[in-house]
């Protein structure tokens, strides 16, 4: 499985807390956290059971890392990640931003993919969405065209 390597978001007031949530320290997402790479099937040799058990010196990847339902109002409660299996976060190709989503562990729910589908086409945004680990593509045609590349 392609594993969606951790990038950093730029800085904007956050709307929740993690509150327990773990879910982009477990391995879905590729990371070198000081060294010791996290990606599918490894998650961080940093995270003990439900904390990280270096927070204060996390690394700034870590520090500035933020998922979509973290900071967008607009994504429903029940698509906080550790309770859907689902991690949006944001990324850039060829200067055209998109969310990228990704399961985590699970198929995703076909009630999670019809309302990302629907708020996708609603709000006019380009998504790269995983379903049982196969990546789908939904957006602009130069989204698209980049992701062909
Ligand atoms: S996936 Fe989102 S809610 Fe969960 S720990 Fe990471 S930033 Fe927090
Ligand atoms: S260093 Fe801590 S915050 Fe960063 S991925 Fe590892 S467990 Fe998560």
């Amino acid at each position: 499985m392609d594993t969606p390597e951790v990038t950093e978001a730029p800085l904007v007031p956050r709307i929740r807390t993690c509150d327990g949530c773990t879910a982009c320290c477990e391995g879905w997402l590729t990371a070198d956290v000081h060294g010791k790479y996290m990606y599918s099937g490894r998650m961080c040799h940093f995270k003990g059971p439900g904390h990280c058990t270096i927070y204060d010196q996390r690394p700034g990847l870590c520090v500035n890392f933020r998922c979509e339902w973290i900071d967008n109002n607009d994504i429903p409660e029940w698509l906080k990640p550790s309770l859907s299996k689902v991690i949006m976060y944001r990324r850039m190709v060829n200067d055209i931003g998109y969310i990228n989503i990704v399961e985590t562990g699970a198929k995703m729910d076909s009630t999670h993919l019809n309302w990302i589908i629907l708020h996708a086409l609603q709000n006019g945004l380009n998504i790269r969405y995983m379903v049982d680990s196969g990546w789908n593509f939904i957006g602009s045609p130069e989204f698209l065209a980049a992701m062909n590349q």
